[in-house]
């Protein structure tokens, strides 16, 4: 594929069912990272914009049909999203590799993802209930009532953007609440698209609105008063900020934040597999993933061994035009995220750590675009920033350990908890790790796979509360007693008149 082929997308934002520009008419533009040309123009959404898409979301939660529909209803709209998905999958995933930078059979894979994740949401909508209380005293029977906790602020990265609104917003839809989505300035492509598919799958209008812009138009919408929750998945420190608004206003808050994921390695391990699960991890969407394994806890007895085949396993790696079906690796997503990297491959450097492979750009034929070669880091220890904080890059760390208590310590040195792997034959050792690491999600002999049944979300620095499972729908509504009195009021405060 050449550049050439590829041109410049306007897309409007949605607001109450409606395409529109900014109130000011501002506009900004995004560069494909891995072929330098602009392939998307979007409105830059202000305030005014911000509570515009607020006011619409809450006329229709406050006023219109969404919350008041059975749960079947929005099962059938739901399903019919997912379909819709499908029928455009192909340009969706397009739109994701032209402004993310992700190699296209991924995005394909994610966009598959996305639309699974609306269809188990629809299997929710029909399963929000709560609680019948029969055994408080003969004239008394209670009722607890999960009711939709109201309009929901949803704010995205840009690492998986249709897959990340997709395990926010249709759990958000099916207990019915509505919604205002900001997405990542960098690839808001897919989910106004989205937005689109909702209103053509029969969605009212103002049920899901979705606004345009930076981190200025996340912090309008998350300081909204016409919010009730904001479900944020994005970087630790703004997840902070996001937070101190939420706790300052009282709004309910639910964060998905960054990792540094431990992947532990013993010499039992079925080699070969947990090879090919280490080059995965730290390599797939670039090393730019909230679930990537970016370090690898290796027994010492094995550490040699292992460090020459992960380099020679990292030299296979296909890093290139994302747009080619054969990469596996493509283009950093901005100049930004390409200086963190750099600079933390000079911390490593600085710090002692020893480059076995990597630690510079990566020039394609083209001459176009950011891209990294992928790179081995080992004689890494815990204290170094290389091994404590989220590079967000192709970087991978190797750090040495004498057992499997000193694998588990240093597996929770770090303020993160997202996610953690182990790789060994030993089913107590095992079982030891999984449950003595203090992460969200802990995988045995496998890496990164996830399904919408399985509830997904971080301990620590990594987040607060969880996403997808049964689980999901919590975040998204309040819990309501209701007591009734069953026959005549006895029981008397003050003393019946004579
Ligand atoms: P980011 O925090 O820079 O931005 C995330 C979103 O927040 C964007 O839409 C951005 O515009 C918005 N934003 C920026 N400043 C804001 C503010 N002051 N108030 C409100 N919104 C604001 O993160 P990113 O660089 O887009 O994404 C990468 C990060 O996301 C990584 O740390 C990664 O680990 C994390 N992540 C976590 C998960 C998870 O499920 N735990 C999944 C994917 C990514």
């Amino acid at each position: 594929m050449t550049t050439h082929q590829i041109t410049a997308v306007e897309r409007l934002m949605v607001i109450d069912g409606k395409d529109v520009g900014s109130a000011v008419d501002e506009w900004f533009e995004r560069e494909s990272p891995a072929h330098d040309v602009v392939v998307g123009r979007y409105p830059q959404a202000r305030a005014a914009d911000v509570d515009n898409a607020v006011r619409a979301a809450r006329r229709a939660f406050d006023e219109g049909p969404w919350p008041r529909m059975s749960g079947a209803e929005r099962a059938q709209l739901l399903y019919r999203v997912a379909e819709l998905i499908r029928r455009d999958a192909e340009q969706l995933a397009r739109t994701e590799v032209l402004e993310s930078g992700k190699p296209i059979s991924q995005a394909r894979d994610e966009i598959e993802g996305s639309a699974g994740l609306w269809e188990y949401a629809a299997t929710l909508a029909r399963h929000s209930y709560g609680d019948a209380h029969n055994q408080l005293g003969e004239d008394v029977l209670a009722l607890v009532v999960q009711e939709p906790v109201g309009v929901v602020g949803v704010i995205t990265p840009w690492n998986f953007p249709l897959l990340i609104a997709s395990q926010k917003l249709p759990f958000a839809l099916a207990v019915g609440c509505t919604a205002v989505v900001k997405p990542s300035e960098l690839t808001p492509g897919t989910t106004v698209h989205l937005t689109r598919l909702l209103l053509e799958a029969g969605i009212p209008e103002g049920v899901v609105n979705t606004v345009t812009g930076a981190g200025e138009t996340g912090s309008a919408l998350t300081s909204h008063p016409g919010i009730d929750l904001i479900s944020f998945t994005g970087s630790t420190a703004v997840g902070r900020l996001v937070a101190r608004t939420a706790g300052e206003q009282l709004k309910r808050v639910e964060l998905e934040l960054g990792g540094k994921n431990p992947q532990i390695v013993l010499p039992d391990a079925d080699l070969d597999a947990a090879l090919d699960a280490i080059v995965f991890g730290i390599y797939f969407n670039a090393g730019e993933c909230c679930n990537s394994g970016s370090r690898v806890l290796v027994h010492r007895v094995i550490a040699e061994e292992l460090q020459t085949a992960v380099v020679e396993r990292s030299r296979q790696v296909p890093v290139g035009d994302p747009l080619d079906e054969t990469t596996k690796v493509g283009a950093i997503v901005n100049q930004q995220q390409l200086d963190t990297i750099e600079r933390y491959v000079g911390e490593g450097n600085a710090d002692g750590a020893q480059l076995l492979l990597g630690g510079d750009r990566l020039s394609l034929p083209t001459g176009t675009g950011r891209f990294y070669q992928p790179t081995v880091f080992t004689g890494v220890t815990p204290e170094m920033s290389i091994a404590r904080e989220e590079i967000f890059g192709p970087v991978l760390s190797l750090i040495a350990f004498d057992d499997l208590d000193d694998a588990i310590r240093i597996a929770n040195s770090t303020m993160y908890g997202l996610s953690a792997g182990i790789w060994t034959r030993n089913i107590d050792a095992a079982l030891t790790a999984a449950r003595g690491i203090r992460a969200g999600t802990v995988w045995v002999n496998r890496w990164m796979d996830g399904y919408p049944e399985l509830p997904f979300g971080g301990y620590g620095a990594s987040g607060l509360g969880r996403e997808l499972g049964r689980q999901a729908l919590t975040a998204f509504t309040e819990t309501k007693t209701i007591q009734l009195q069953v026959g005549p009021r006895t029981a008397r405060w003050l003393p019946e008149e004579a």
